[in-house]
Order: structure tokens, then C-alpha cells, then sequence
């Protein structure tokens, strides 16, 4: 930069110029870089939230030029990431985050820009038009290039990734709305279990409403009293005699009815509501306890979120001395969730929590991240099999059995219970003792009841416990896709019942045909019944029966689908 004033000699002759010349290379570096800076992300050097918002705005600008129009947005959300980061520190977790970026820059290559929004979120803008198969394709590799494992200061790390997806789909649409519908579509893809991806659907927005208010009723549930406990029995295997009750929350809404926990509690957990319903659930369950002989203990279901809490032994405690119960009536279910979270806090927990002397189970074992490491590590007293196992081990040829057989005695090994959850079947029910669990949870012995059902079940059975179910369901359930002959005109064709009652069948295998046709569906020999086509769809028809049927009079049909 220069700046002078010209000068002149006393004849007013022009000399030259006066001033000062300085360097301004520093400067214009340092104004680059704050540029830059607000634009990139500095870990990463990709595109920031900022630039990436101006990228997106201009390629929905740009409509109807060479490429065409249209633009696809993703959204991408790292699993487990935030575990990295507590377990092994920021150093690591950045330098994560940077091979990430990497490997997603690679797969994305020239088609689109990858930029990050912040933390573990990463966005990419794809202009032009795509089909949903490449996009697809394109998803399925980020997920997978990302969920490769990573080599960082000697760990190795595994993570994964979520993707939202979002198209423009007509004109007139607006950034701010496609950020919003690909927000959504990641947040379906979290929610059917992570590591996937999900496009966009209209009903998203519903949905997300309909959360909304629902998280805003739960935030009264418990001041109106909807909540309630049921409690389901535990059976010891070897005498038949009950061991306690598992508490599990209801919900009883006042319009919707009863809300399953498997829908509110990963809700509760989301707005910051779990603590509040955990410790309610925590005092009520003890309080109904001390009413239950000594020896009947009472196990309360514990989200990984209250499990990180530093209150949980104080409210423990606090829970079990106003109900005057002993510690040991009291069993704490804990899933494998806690342990994505895995350190120092994680072991202090369990031994506040054995020091006060309540009981551990690790709850629905064999579904989430099992490691046999924290098994050895943890002081468990039980370990519950995960009702899949227990579903399907009487088929044959399946492997089932043959985990759960591994599981307990496993667990013998370990000195711990085995519980095996769900149960419905007597030949379930045989099986399992065959392999040596020593609880049993399920329908077979009973659905949960609420507390006076409980009580009025100690007065009419005291502590033994009688099997009830069908001796077995799965040959039965196996005959839901039973085959039926329907009769037109002198045609037979064949369909598979789907659904039946007194009036009417859905039938499915049968194209196209017309609403109002009549048939004959024959279950099996000499057992016939006239029947007009009520609606159909590609190879479904409802089918209204010519006169009601005697359920029980059609031998065939199985009886999970009669009742
Ligand atoms: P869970 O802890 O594994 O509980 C067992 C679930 O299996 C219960 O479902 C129970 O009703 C069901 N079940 C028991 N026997 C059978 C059977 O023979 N067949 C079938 N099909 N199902 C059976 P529920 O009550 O719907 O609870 C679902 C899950 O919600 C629980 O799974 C638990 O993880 C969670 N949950 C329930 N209450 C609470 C609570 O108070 N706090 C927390 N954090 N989670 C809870
Ligand atoms: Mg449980
Ligand atoms: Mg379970």
C-alpha cells in the first residue's frame, strides 16, 4: 500500500511524491484466513453450516439450467460417536472426525459437496436430478465406508452413521423446508435402529407432530396419575414357585388409550422426562413390594440415562428405605446400553449400587452390543435372555437352543441366575428348563397384572405358580399362511387365508379380482363356504362369507387365528 503527497520546489516544480509504502501481505493473509474461517470448518477444512446453506441456496437458484434442476440433501449423523469422545478423549475424537471427512469426501466425490454442520453431523448437496436407486447406493456406501474400522493412536474404532435423505420435489421448494424433511428422514433412519438411511416421506410430518404432542402429555402423565405399574411373574424354573415380579410401566392415556413403554420411554428419554418417570416407577414398585411376602422381590427396568445419573444410589436408597423393604427384594434391570458408555463412572456405579445391596440383571441379553468382557467385569447376579432367543428355539433346526444353552452356563460359570424372558408355550416352556435356565418369565405363567391383581393372585395361589398356554403354537402358527381352494365358475384356484372371523376371510394369491365376484372357499374337504368378493388389491380380496361360519366347526383353521 502506498500513499504520498506530490511536492513541488519553490518554483513550483513538481519533485516527486512524500509518503509512506507499507507490506500488506500480513494483512491480507490474516483477512483470507478469517475468510476462510467463515466459511470452512477448521478441523475438518470442509464447508461449514454457513457455506453450506449459500451451496444449497444457489444450486436450488440455479433450476432449469444445464444440470437439469433438482438437488438432493443429505444428512449424515455419526452412531456412537459421542461415546469416542468420552471414552478416549477429544484428541481422538478429532482426529476421527477427520478421517470421516475424508471418507466421505472420497465417496462423494464430484457429484455433490460434502460440508459439516457441527459436531458429528455432516451434510452433503447433490444438484441435479436423481433416482432413488443411486441415491440409494450412494447412502449404503457412505454407511459403509464410515462404518469401517478406524486406526487411531492404537485403538480401534468402530462407528457408524445415519442418513437422511431429502429431494426437491417440484418447484417452489425452499431450502429451509428441504433441511427440514431431510432432518426428519434422519431422524426416521435413527429410529429404525441407526446405521441405515431413510428418504423423506410426507407423513414424517405428522409423525414428528404427533411426537410433540405426545411428549407434551407425558410431560403431564404424571401429575394425572396416568401412569401405572403392572407386574409380571418370575418363576423359579426348578420348583415352580414365584420368585417375583418384573414392574413395567402403562401408560393410560386419556384418547389414545394404553401407550405401550417401548414407545414412550425411548420418548421420555428423548425429552428429558425419563429421571422424573424412572424414580416414580423406582418408589412405586418398592412401596408395592412391602406389601408382597419378603421373599418375593420386585425388579425395576432402569434406562441407560438414569443409570449415568450420580443421584441413582442416593434415590435408590431413598426408594428403598420408605418402602421399609430390604435391599435384596429389590432387582435393578439394566440393558446393554450402559456399557456403550463404558468408564470409570460406569464401574462406580455398579459398585455403589451392589454396596447398597439391591440385585443386578442385565437385561434382554444377547440383542444390543454384548461383550462377554463386561460380563466377566460387571457384578451381575442374573442375566435375562432376550425373548428372541426363547421364540422359535422349539423349531427345528434352529440354532436357538443351542445360545441359549451357551448363555447359562455361561452364566453358571459366572455364579449368576439365567432368566428366560417370553416364554408363552408349554413346549417353550419345557424346552427352556432343558437347557437348564433357572427363571422363567412369559405369558405361559402369566401376562403382567396390575397391583391389586397381584395381591388378589398371592391370596387365591400364595407363591406357586401354575403353566398355562397352549402346549405348543408353532405348528399351528406355521398353518396362518394355510391353503384354501377357491371355486369360480369351474375354475379352482389356490389362495392362503390371512385373517378370518365368523363373517368373512382375507384371502391373498388370487389377481385381480373384481369387487362383487362370487366364489367358494373350500378349507378342506367337505368343508365349503359360498362368499362374494367385498374389495380386492393386487392379490388380496376380502371375501364376506354367504352366511356366518362356526369357527370352531372349521377344523382347520388354526386356533390362534379363531380366537
Ligand atoms: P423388558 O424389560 O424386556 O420387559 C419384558 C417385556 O416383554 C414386557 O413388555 C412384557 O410384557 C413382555 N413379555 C413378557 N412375557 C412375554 C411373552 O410371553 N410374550 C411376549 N410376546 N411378550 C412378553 P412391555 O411391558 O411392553 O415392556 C417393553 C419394554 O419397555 C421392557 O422390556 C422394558 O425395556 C421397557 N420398560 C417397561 N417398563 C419400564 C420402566 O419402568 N422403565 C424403563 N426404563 N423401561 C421400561
Ligand atoms: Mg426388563
Ligand atoms: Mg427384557
Amino acid at each position: 500500500s502506498l500513499s504520498g503527497t506530490p511536492s513541488f520546489d519553490e518554483f513550483g516544480r513538481f519533485l516527486g511524491f512524500r509518503g509512506i509504502g507499507t507490506d500488506l501481505t500480513q494483512q491480507r493473509r490474516s483477512e483470507e484466513e478469517i475468510n476462510r474461517l467463515a466459511k470452512y470448518d477448521s478441523l475438518t477444512n470442509l464447508p461449514n453450516r454457513m457455506l453450506m446453506r449459500r451451496t444449497l441456496d444457489e444450486t436450488l437458484q440455479k433450476k432449469g439450467d444445464a444440470a437439469g434442476g433438482g438437488c438432493a440433501l443429505f444428512l449424515i449423523d455419526l452412531d456412537r460417536f459421542k461415546n469416542v469422545n468420552d471414552t478416549l478423549g477429544h484428541p481422538v475424537g478429532d482426529a476421527l472426525l477427520k478421517q470421516v471427512a475424508q471418507r466421505l469426501t472420497s465417496v462423494i466425490g464430484k457429484i455433490g459437496q460434502v460440508g459439516r454442520l457441527g459436531g458429528d453431523e455432516f451434510e452433503a448437496v447433490l444438484p441435479g436430478k436423481h433416482d432413488e436407486g443411486t441415491l440409494s447406493d450412494l447412502a449404503s456406501r457412505l454407511i459403509q465406508q464410515v462404518s469401517m474400522p478406524y486406526l487411531i493412536e492404537g485403538h480401534n474404532i468402530s462407528i457408524g452413521a445415519s442418513v437422511g435423505i431429502a429431494l426437491v420435489p417440484s418447484e417452489g421448494c425452499c431450502a429451509d423446508a428441504l433441511i427440514r424433511n431431510a432432518d426428519l428422514a434422519l431422524y426416521a433412519a435413527k429410529s429404525a435402529g441407526r446405521g441405515t438411511y431413510c428418504f423423506f416421506a410426507p407423513e414424517m410430518h405428522s409423525e414428528a407432530q404427533d411426537r410433540q404432542t405426545l411428549e407434551a402429555d407425558l410431560r403431564k402423565a404424571i401429575a394425572r396419575g396416568e401412569l401405572q405399574l403392572q407386574y409380571q411373574p418370575v418363576v423359579n424354573a426348578k420348583t415352580e414357585e414365584l420368585s417375583g415380579f418384573e414392574a413395567l410401566v402403562r401408560w393410560h392415556h386419556p384418547t389414545r388409550g394404553v401407550v405401550s413403554p417401548a414407545v414412550f420411554i425411548p420418548l421420555a428419554e428423548e425429552a428429558g422426562l425419563i429421571l422424573s418417570i424412572g424414580e416414580w416407577v423406582l418408589r412405586t414398585a418398592c412401596l408395592e413390594a412391602a406389601k408382597w411376602p419378603e421373599n418375593i422381590r420386585v425388579a425395576v427396568n432402569l434406562s441407560p440415562i438414569q443409570f449415568v445419573e450420580p443421584t441413582l444410589p442416593a434415590t435408590v436408597m431413598s426408594a428403598i428405605a420408605n418402602a421399609e423393604i430390604q435391599p435384596r427384594q429389590l432387582e435393578l434391570e439394566i440393558t446393554e446400553g450402559v456399557f456403550l458408555a463404558e468408564n470409570d463412572a460406569t464401574d462406580d456405579m455398579f459398585a455403589k449400587l451392589k454396596a447398597i445391596g439391591v440385585r443386578l440383571a442385565l437385561d434382554d441379553f444377547g440383542t444390543g452390543y454384548s461383550s462377554l468382557g463386561y460380563l466377566k467385569k460387571a457384578p451381575f447376579d442374573k442375566i435375562k435372555i432376550d425373548q428372541s432367543f426363547v421364540r422359535g428355539a422349539v423349531i427345528s433346526g434352529s440354532r436357538n437352543s443351542a445360545i441359549i444353552k451357551a448363555i447359562v452356563s455361561l452364566a453358571e460359570a459366572l455364579g449368576m441366575d439365567t432368566t428366560a424372558e417370553g416364554a408363552e408355550t408349554q413346549d417353550e416352556l419345557a424346552l427352556i428348563r432343558q437347557l437348564g435356565c433357572s427363571h422363567i418369565q412369559g405369558y405361559v405363567y402369566g401376562r403382567p397384572l396390575d397391583a391389586d391383581g397381584v395381591l388378589a393372585r398371592q391370596n387365591s395361589h400364595g407363591t406357586l405358580a401354575v403353566a398355562e398356554g397352549f402346549r405348543s403354537s408353532r405348528p399351528e402358527r406355521k398353518t396362518m399362511l394355510r391353503t384354501v381352494a377357491v371355486h369360480h365358475d369351474s375354475h379352482v384356484y389356490t389362495g392362503r387365508i390371512r385373517n378370518i372371523s365368523a363373517t368373512g376371510a382375507l384371502i391373498e394369491g388370487l389377481w385381480h379380482v373384481p369387487e362383487g365376484t362370487l366364489l367358494s372357499v373350500e378349507f378342506c374337504d367337505n368343508q365349503s363356504i359360498n362368499a362374494v368378493t367385498r374389495w380386492s388389491r393386487d392379490d388380496r380380496i376380502g371375501v364376506e362369507f354367504a352366511s356366518a361360519i362356526d369357527l370352531n366347526a372349521v377344523r382347520a383353521v388354526p386356533r390362534s387365528l379363531a380366537s
